[in-house]
């Protein structure tokens, strides 16, 4: 396919259900002077693209309703008969190990892993559409030490020190937390394994964005459990995640009230 010239506008379809991550998305985009369609489902993508042309498509793995590797397969599959190849970019939880070929192998072209950092979404998406860099790893995260409540330092720079941003994904988090966390629970209280892995992968994939690690361990561990259809151990997980929860809520808040401080 042809090589576009760099700096251009896209048009971007974003396939992600995870709020936080979709705003961040959505906001980074933007400020690099691209456009974006949003859709919370694989289905949702397969009919945007009908609806739609677009440059690119960022791709969540794991969606409800259809996954975004069952919805590659699609897109790739009804190619066959366009002779057409839309670049698709998988946005790849990474604590779940094998993900990466996975994405290859479904027929999507790149990936990046969430958390998501600024320099490797538009890396990931350059190389593509513009051919530069093509093929580079992404750096290794830097080694957080000692930090695990949430780390101030790593979540700005994943967001290229945007303030403005931060405090709005701490918002939509601050937000939607409680509504996860009950989510999480009644899942549990229902014997409802599904129920439990899409609440707790969200809510991990939401405070992955401030590499809160506790919270995170905490959230993996009851996707896992919902993952393995074995509820055994789930509430006693669940109390740590409350807790971790609780205590990310204040650090989050203080987090907030520092950057505004610092902008006065
Ligand atoms: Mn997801």
């Amino acid at each position: 396919r042809p090589a576009r010239e760099p700096g251009r506008n896209l048009r971007i379809l974003l396939a992600e259900d995870n709020a936080v991550n979709q705003r961040l998305t959505v906001r980074m985009l933007e400020k690099r002077g691209h456009s974006t369609a949003i859709v919370k489902t694989g289905r949702a993508a397969l009919a945007a693209l009908e609806e739609e042309s677009f440059d690119l498509v960022l791709m969540d793995v794991q969606m409800p309703e259809m996954d975004g590797l069952e919805a590659t397969g699609i897109i790739r599959e009804r190619e066959k008969a366009t002779g057409t190849h839309i670049p698709i970019v998988a946005l790849t939880a990474h604590a779940m190990v094998g993900d990466r070929e996975r994405c290859l192998e479904a027929g999507m072209d790149g990936y990046v892993s969430k958390p998501i950092r600024t320099q490797e979404l538009f890396r990931a998406i350059e190389g593509l559409l513009f051919g530069s860099e093509e093929g580079e790893e992404a750096a290794p995260e830097a080694a957080e030490t000692g930090i695990d409540i949430l780390d101030r330092y790593t979540t700005l720079e994943r967001l290229n020190d945007d303030r403005d941003l931060l405090n709005e994904i701490v918002d939509l988090f601050l937000e939607d937390a409680p509504a996860l966390l009950s989510e999480t629970r009644d899942a549990i209280a229902h014997g409802n394994p599904e129920a439990l892995m899409r609440a707790a992968h969200t809510l991990k994939g939401s405070v992955g964005n401030f590499s809160a690690k506790a919270a995170f361990k905490a959230a993996l561990d009851l996707e896992v459990i919902g993952h393995e259809k074995d509820l055994t151990g789930a509430e006693e997980a669940y109390s740590i995640l409350e807790r971790e929860i609780e205590r990310l809520t204040p650090a989050l808040v203080e987090l907030k009230a520092e950057t505004a401080r610092s902008e006065s």
